[in-house]
């Protein structure tokens, strides 16, 4: 059997300091906020190099609060990509926004050449997500944000540490935000997400925000919401980012093996990689014929895979009030029936990687 995902080995590999955080954060009962909350929010500013980090319980939220201390809400438009999981544009919702959808580049991240025309005046901020773990096309959108005076916040949940010319992800816009759900290349044992910002007074509004409004306990200065990270997650956070780089390198060289053997497959596109960027493959999706057939021979095979995702957001029973047209989104609407995601992660073997590809010839080559 090959999981699409397999947190157990990695659990495996560094147990011992994990049982050990863990226990530590139970004997102190450091249980909400706390030192250990604050050691990771350290650890974190410290390794991405900026200013702020406000951890949240969840990734959704802080792409919520961020939108709500930017004062975005009701009468106001946000622009961000069809292709994503559905908390890039319920937040903006939640936020009293409306969605505003752009169809998606070659490589699965917001079309920056169709962002303009969806601009008019009511358009206060762009979301760009760095898809699958590879970063947007990042100087166009800033250009574009800068010409029409719009606040960039970037969704960070699938490309901690990835970079574009050389910069990492996050550091583009006014905020990014985090998930740190297990699967996530980062992940905790629960739910947990941040922000990050260099801008000192949008730090200050989102850690009140998130709690309860208010920095020191009990001296509320506007309502606000729970939302704040446990130290049992903040502490296991901690001992997995020394191991980030190395994990997010191996998932590359996974990606890369991948893609070199996957290539002659006139039946499978591989996965583009953006020129002077760092992909952290946070997801490994091909293009494919026959995808339904084929994903059911290789779970017959033992080999799990996902789809990512199977409906585009515009075409969402929860968007049809926008009354959007698969026409309007052409590359969204072509992918959601063709992308098929392969099982990655670090610890992922080169000899399960060349079972599952020999697996993927064996169905176009003997079945054909
Ligand atoms: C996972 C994810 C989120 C939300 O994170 P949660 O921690 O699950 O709330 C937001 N955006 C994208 C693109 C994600 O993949």
């Amino acid at each position: 059997m090959i999981h699409f995902v397999d947190l157990k080995v990695q659990y495996e590999s560094i147990k011992e300091e994990v049982d050990y955080a863990m226990l530590e954060v139970i004997k102190e009962t450091a249980f909400i906020k706390g030192k250990y909350v604050e050691k990771f929010e350290n650890d974190f500013v410290e390794k991405y190099g900026v200013k702020h980090c406000i951890s949240t319980a969840n990734g959704t939220d802080a792409i919520y609060i961020v939108l709500k201390m930017l004062g975005i809400g009701s009468g106001d438009e946000v622009i961000t990509t069809a292709h994503s999981w559905i908390s890039t544009s319920e937040t903006i919702t939640q936020a009293g926004a409306k969605p505003v959808f752009v169809d998606t580049d070659e490589y699965y991240t917001i079309n920056a050449s169709k962002i303009e025309e969806k601009i008019n005046s009511k358009t206060k901020a762009i979301i760009p997500v760095h898809l699958y773990g590879q970063a947007c096309e990042m100087d166009k959108i800033m250009e574009i944000a800068k010409r029409y005076n719009l606040f960039v916040i970037e969704d960070c949940a699938q490309a901690h540490f990835a970079e574009y010319n050389g910069k990492k992800v996050g550091t583009f816009g006014i905020a990014a935000t985090f998930s740190f759900y297990p699967g996530k290349n980062l992940g905790a044992y629960g739910d947990a997400g941040a922000i990050m910002t260099n801008e000192d007074d949008l730090a200050m509004k989102c850690r009140m925000y998130s709690n309860h409004g208010a920095l020191k306990k009990h001296y509320h200065e506007i309502e606000g919401i729970n939302s704040r990270l446990d130290g049992l997650q903040a502490a296991i956070l901690s001992v997995k980012l020394k191991y980030i780089d190395e994990w997010n390198r191996k998932r590359l060289n996974n990606a890369l093996i991948y893609n070199d053997l996957l290539s002659n497959i006139q039946q499978v596109r591989i996965p583009r990689i953006r020129k002077n960027s760092k992909h952290i493959f946070h997801v490994y999706s091909i293009q494919v014929e026959r995808r339904e057939e084929l994903r059911e021979f290789l779970h017959q095979n033992g080999i799990e895979t996902q789809i990512h995702y199977p409906t585009m957001l515009p075409f969402m029973p929860a968007y049809k009030y926008l009354n959007l047209k698969y026409e309007d989104f052409p590359n969204a609407y072509h992918y959601q029936d063709k992308i098929l995601s392969l099982p990655m992660y670090p610890e992922l073997t080169e000899s399960k990687i060349l079972f599952i590809i020999n697996k993927i010839k064996e169905f176009y080559f003997k079945k054909e």
